[in-house]
């Protein structure tokens, strides 16, 4: 799709833009195959995509043979859609907010046993019932592109891969390492069940309007083992949100006010970690020895 396409759809349909829906359309050719080639599609993959738009990228996962689900939260967009893809049996469009659609179908999957997917989702159906192996490809909306990525990465079934376009602040945060500025809960957050690579620059020409901010793409594979169980993962969420809650202050001290001291104590001396030390300067790997420990009081 050329930006000539896009300015002419907006044209003639009056379509004013939506900053707050953050409404940058990704134009850019050879950017649009980077993100299809770090998405390793293969024919009838189950994908996932959050904000359409105007199906910049849409087209292209249909076009490697991808089964999409689609969720755009704009309904001028929808329409837009529908009539792009009208004989398209290989999509599903829904006109919904992503992060509550997200939260909703978790709050069903943990008791009706359904994945994200077979949820209201007449292309993958009873079909796909019990397949976990789904991707999420995405250009997301910047606003909520943290909140959904963690939604998705802590369900029990999420997708087996993520590549996805967000703000390049937010993407360095999560690929950061340790004692970086970068680093903190949302590295945490995903790395838990998420290994995150492939990080590149989208420059912000490649959209329309071009955004304020940065823009990159990243992918993140799903661990073939989970580092934790159910419940060590709860407080392993837990851990991190408390321990980053004022970053500059020693971990030791803001954890106090969750766990008792004596349980805190024996963890931090099995793991050799310093009672002086700040959230920061722990690895993801201690912080999962940490949550084990924890988890076994
Ligand atoms: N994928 C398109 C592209 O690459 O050109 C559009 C990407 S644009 C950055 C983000 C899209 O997400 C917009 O179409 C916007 O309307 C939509 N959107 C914003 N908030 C949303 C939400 N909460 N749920 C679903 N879609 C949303």
């Amino acid at each position: 799709m050329t930006l000539h396409e896009m300015r002419e759809i907006l044209k003639s349909r009056d379509l004013q833009l939506t900053k707050s829906l953050g409404q940058n359309f990704l134009h850019d050719g050879n950017q649009l195959r980077r993100i299809i080639a770090a998405a390793e599609l293969a024919p009838g993959d189950l994908v996932l995509e959050i904000g359409p738009g105007l199906g910049p990228l849409t087209e292209l996962l249909l076009a490697e043979g991808a089964r999409v689900l689609a969720i755009e939260r704009d309904a001028r967009l929808i329409a837009v859609l529908r009539e792009r893809f009208a004989n398209q049996p290989n999509l599903t469009l829904l006109h919904d907010d992503a992060l509550t659609y997200l939260k909703r179908i978790s709050a069903t999957a943990s008791t009706g046993g359904h994945t994200i997917l077979d949820y209201e989702n007449p292309v993958h159906g009873a079909g796909a019932l019990g397949c976990a192996a789904w991707k999420l490809v995405a250009n997301l909306p910047y606003s909520v592109a943290s909140p959904i990525l963690v939604e998705l990465a802590m369900h029990p079934r999420g997708p087996e891969q993520m590549t996805v376009t967000l703000q390049l602040e937010v993407a360095r945060r999560i690929a950061a390492s340790p004692d970086t500025d970068d680093y903190g809960v949302l590295t945490l957050l995903l790395g838990l069940n998420y290994e995150p690579s492939g990080l590149f620059r989208i420059p912000a020409a490649c959209f329309f309007p071009a955004p304020e901010v940065e823009s990159g793409c990243l992918t993140l594979r799903r661990r073939a083992q989970p580092l934790l169980d159910e419940r060590a993962a709860k407080i392993f969420v837990r851990v991190v949100k408390c321990a980053f809650s004022q970053r500059r202050k020693m971990m030791f001290k803001l954890l106090k006010s969750e766990w008792p001291e004596e349980h805190l104590r024996g963890a931090f001396t099995q793991l050799s970690i310093s009672d002086q030390e700040r959230a920061e300067k722990v690895s993801l790997e201690l912080f999962v020895k940490f949550s084990k420990l924890l988890a076994r009081e």
